[in-house]
C-alpha cells in the first residue's frame, strides 16, 4: 500500500503514521517525492484492511494499494527519476550521461591505472574493474580479489575516478565496500537472493546487471529485494541476454529501455561489451543504447586486449574508446543528455 501523506504533516502525526505501518507488520518506506512524500507499506498483505483504514489518521492524505509485485521499484510509488549518488559529483540517473569504463580484471598495478588515466582523458566518468570474478569454468582466471581492489584503489588515488567492481558472496561485503564506491552484482548472481538481501543493507549503490534468463519483471523483483532490504539506491544494467542468436555472445535487449521506463523510476544503463561479446559491435550498441534513453554506458576497456586475463575480444583498446566517446557526445545532445 502507499500511504499519501498530507503536505504539511506535523512530526507528532508522521510518527503515528510510521508506527501504526509498523505495529501491521508492515515494512515503512518513506520516499520523497518532488510533489509529495509517501509511504510505502511493504508486508505479506495480511490486515490489509486495517492499512486502508489508515486514511482516517490525521496525517494522512489518502491509501492507495500498489497493484504491481515490484513495489518500491515501482513508478506507483514514486513517479519521478530517481538520481542515484555516487560522489558529490557522479550521479546516475540525472541529465548526465555516465560511462563506466575498465578492463574486464584488474589484472596489474601498471594495467589499472593505465587504463584509468586513458578512460578518464576520454570522458569516463567512473572506473569499473573486476577484483573477485564469476567465470564460467573454475579452471579461468578468478581474479586478484584483495589485491585487485588495491590496486583500484590505487587508481582511484590517481584518476579521482570513482570505483565499481563486483561482489560474488555476502562474506565480501565488509571488505569490497573498503575499497568501492558502488557494487556490482553480476548477471550470473541476479536471483542469488542472500547476496541481494546483503548489498541491500549497505550504504553503497548497487549496479544489478540483468541476468541471460530473466525476464524484465524478474529483474525489477531483484531489484525489489535491495530496495526492501534498506537500499534505495539501485542502478539497473542490461548486459545482453541469451537467445537462440549465436553470431554475438548475448542478444542487447535494447528495447528494455523504454519499457523499464514505464515500469520504474530506477536508472537504466547498458552494457555493450557482455551484451555483444566483439569489440566491433560495441561502438554502434553504445549510440543505440544512448538513443534509446538509456542513463548511461559500462564498457570494457583494456590496453592489450591480446593479452587480457579475461573478454579481451570485446575489450576497446583506449584509442578506440576515445574514439567511441567523442562519437558518442553527438548522440547524447540529440536525446537531450550532456557526455
Ligand atoms: C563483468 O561485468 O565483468 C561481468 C562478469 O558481467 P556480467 O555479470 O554481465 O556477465
Ligand atoms: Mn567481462
Amino acid at each position: 500500500m502507499i500511504i499519501v501523506l498530507k503536505k504539511n504533516i506535523s512530526q507528532k502525526d508522521f510518527q503515528e503514521v510510521k508506527d501504526t505501518i509498523e505495529s501491521l507488520g508492515y515494512q515503512a518506506h518513506i520516499i520523497k517525492g518532488e510533489e509529495k512524500t509517501v509511504i510505502g507499506a511493504v508486508g505479506s498483505g495480511r490486515g490489509k484492511d486495517k492499512l486502508q483504514a489508515m486514511e482516517n489518521l490525521p496525517g494522512v492524505e489518502n491509501v492507495v494499494p500498489i497493484l504491481k509485485p515490484y513495489k518500491l521499484a515501482s513508478l506507483e510509488v514514486k513517479p519521478e527519476k530517481s538520481i542515484i549518488p555516487v560522489t558529490s559529483k557522479v550521479k546516475v540517473g540525472g541529465n548526465e550521461i555516465i560511462v563506466m569504463a575498465g578492463p574486464c580484471s584488474v589484472e596489474s598495478e601498471e594495467q589499472i591505472i593505465e587504463t584509468a588515466i586513458a578512460v578518464k582523458k576520454a570522458g569516463a566518468a567512473m572506473l569499473r574493474g573486476g577484483a573477485f570474478k564469476p567465470r564460467t569454468s573454475p579452471y579461468s582466471f578468478q581474479g586478484m580479489e584483495e589485491e585487485g581492489l588495491i590496486l583500484l584503489q590505487k587508481a582511484k588515488q590517481e584518476t579521482g575516478l570513482p570505483i565499481v567492481t563486483e561482489i560474488l558472496n555476502p562474506s565480501d561485503l565488509d571488505l569490497i565496500c573498503k575499497y568501492t564506491d558502488v557494487l556490482q552484482v553480476g548477471a550470473r548472481n541476479i536471483q542469488n537472493f542472500a547476496l541481494l538481501k546483503a548489498v541491500g543493507k549497505s550504504d553503497k549503490p548497487v549496479l544489478l546487471k540483468r541476468g541471460m534468463m530473466t525476464t524484465i519483471e524478474e529483474f525489477l523483483m531483484s531489484a525489489e529485494y535491495i530496495i526492501s532490504s534498506g537500499n534505495p539506491n539501485v542502478i539497473l544494467c542490461e548486459r545482453g541476454i541469451r537467445t537462440f542468436e549465436t553470431a554475438t555472445r548475448n542478444t542487447l535487449d535494447i528495447s528494455c529501455i523504454p519499457v523499464l521506463r514505464q515500469m520504474t523510476h530506477l536508472p537504466v544503463i547498458i552494457d555493450p561489451s557482455h551484451a555483444t561479446g566483439h569489440w566491433r559491435y560495441v561502438e554502434s550498441m553504445a549510440n543505440a543504447s544512448i538513443a534509446a534513453g538509456a542513463d548511461g554506458l559500462m564498457v570494457e576497456v583494456h590496453p592489450h586486449p591480446d593479452q587480457a586475463e579475461s573478454d579481451g575480444l570485446q575489450s576497446l583498446k583506449p584509442k578506440k574508446f576515445e574514439r567511441m566517446m567523442k562519437n558518442l557526445s553527438r548522440f547524447a545532445e540529440a536525446a537531450g543528455r550532456t557526455l
